[in-house]
């Protein structure tokens, strides 16, 4: 079991500070074994290793963090900026497409997510443009009546365009259109064709390819080709209920430079799920006790957290800018004013890049400011740290926590990325002495 090997050798680690560059190759070398068995890409496998050595062996380990933890933070901060947050999918009117082969679980996929949309409260319907398939029609229909959602097809027309077009004015009275597309054993032109005209009837909002998560290294070929054709927004990853652990996904989400949406889970309309990075990133390194590394990774961040609570300034110009240094920036506020005041008194500042921004980026009113400190109570310290990792299930979890809404929680995520890309500006800047002292001033 390649879990349990990458756990032996991260165990061995316990009870070490310091990791010398050995146990980063060993540790490495059990992380590509696993992605591999895995079937993720071998050259994304590559460039991952290289990244986590690179940082693992560049980056000082907090004091009093062991150096277990701190390797695992590394392998988890990759792995999720690798995979990323669900696709977003707002709960609004909207129309889907679905892509993939034969096989993929597109009808079965377009039924599930159907479902999902309606214990929203939303109205969804499904389109089925399947003329290729025999009784892909009956199929599809006979989910929908499962999954209570509406649903048109037409047996008895064999060109897809008209039947796509026909299906979104006849179902006119649902939010969401779910269009289902046919497949073809292997990418032929005509399949490429055929999709590339639906959606230009269709228009979606969103383009979804549907792979099966047992796909391997084919995941590339057909995520680049649906990806020219269509535009892929997003990937949908079925039969997650098999042994296979989805690496390919991750092949099709950096070719396409989407990231995942569903996870299909069985044969029912039910069994679908929103994706989440944690508990795939626990099945592709084989490691079952995922929960328990974030867990350990956490508390890691927690220890870190005590001893850097007289947070410096000057750290926001080397690392990298955190929840955690926005809610200490907040807080400096008071004492400094705005931070658009104060890169108006850094020399060579005050017009140049800060009118490039937008209007808002700089403005944190004290209401805004007071909401948001309510929402990072809710927040974990590894949330903090690494935002990116918030996906829907959080963010709804810390809405309901602080008593705010997701609206809410979402419009602070939008305010850190505005203030970490001001940073990252500052940054570019960083060997400039001057601003240097204002930061440390903002203390
Ligand atoms: P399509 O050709 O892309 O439309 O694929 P289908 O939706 O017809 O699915 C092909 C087969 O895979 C069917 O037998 C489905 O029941 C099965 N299937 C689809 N999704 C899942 C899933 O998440 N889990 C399991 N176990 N089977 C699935
Ligand atoms: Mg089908």
């Amino acid at each position: 079991d390649l879990g349990s090997s990458l756990r032996g050798t991260l165990d061995k680690l316990r009870g070490k500070s310091r990791i010398s560059e050995e146990d980063i190759e060993e540790i490495v070398k059990e992380i590509q074994r696993s992605l591999l068995s895995a079937d993720v890409d071998v050259s994304l496998v590559m460039e991952l290793s290289d990244n986590i050595k690179e940082r693992a062996l560049e980056e000082e380990p907090p004091a009093g963090t062991p150096a277990r933890d701190f390797v695992l933070r590394i392998v988890y901060e990759e792995l999720v900026g690798l995979i990323g947050d669900s696709t977003e999918l707002p709960l609004e009117e909207q129309t889907i497409l679905l892509a993939g082969l034969q096989g993929s679980g597109k009808t079965t996929s377009s039924a599930k997510m159907a479902w999902w949309f309606s214990t929203k409260g939303l109205r969804p319907a499904v389109i089925q443009t399947d003329t290729f398939r025999p009784g892909a029609y009956q199929q599809a229909k006979e989910m929908c009546e499962r999954a209570e959602v509406d649903f048109y097809g037409n047996p008895d027309n064999d060109d897809p365009v008209e039947i796509a077009r026909n299906g979104l004015e006849e179902t006119s009275d649902a939010d969401v259109h779910i269009v289902d597309t046919a497949g073809r054993h292997a990418l032929e032109d005509d399949l490429i064709d055929e999709i590339e005209d639906i959606e230009g009837v269709v228009q979606p909002d969103t383009s979804l390819l549907v792979l099966d998560a047992a796909i391997g290294q084919g995941a590339k070929d057909q995520a680049q080709q649906f990806d020219e054709s269509i535009g892929i927004d997003g990937v949908v990853i079925t039969k997650i209920d098999g042994t296979a652990k989805g690496g390919g996904a991750l092949t099709a989400v950096d070719q396409t430079d989407s990231s995942i949406a569903f996870l299909g889970t069985g044969e029912e309309v039910q069994d679908i799920e929103r994706f989440e990075p944690d508990g795939f990133i626990s099945r592709l390194l084989g490691m079952g006790d995922l929960g328990q590394l974030a867990e350990r990774v956490e508390r890691a961040m927690e220890q870190t957290q005590v001893e850097e609570d007289d947070w410096d300034p000057e750290d926001m110009l080397q690392g990298s800018f955190t929840l955690h240094d926005m809610q200490k920036q907040m807080e400096a506020m008071n004492n400094m004013g705005p931070l658009d005041q104060v890169m108006d008194m850094i020399p060579g500042f005050g017009g140049g890049i800060k009118d490039q921004l937008p209007d808002d980026a700089m403005d944190v009113t004290q209401d805004r400011m007071r909401k948001f400190s309510v929402i990072m109570d809710s927040m974990t310290e590894a949330e903090k740290e690494y935002p990116k990792a918030i996906g829907a299930s959080q963010i709804e979890r810390i809405a309901r926590g602080s008593g705010t809404s997701e609206e809410d929680v979402r419009e602070l995520l939008q305010q850190y990325k505005m203030m970490e890309k001001t940073i990252k500006q500052f940054q570019g800047m960083g060997s400039d002495k001057e601003m240097q002292r204002m930061m440390k001033q903002m203390q």
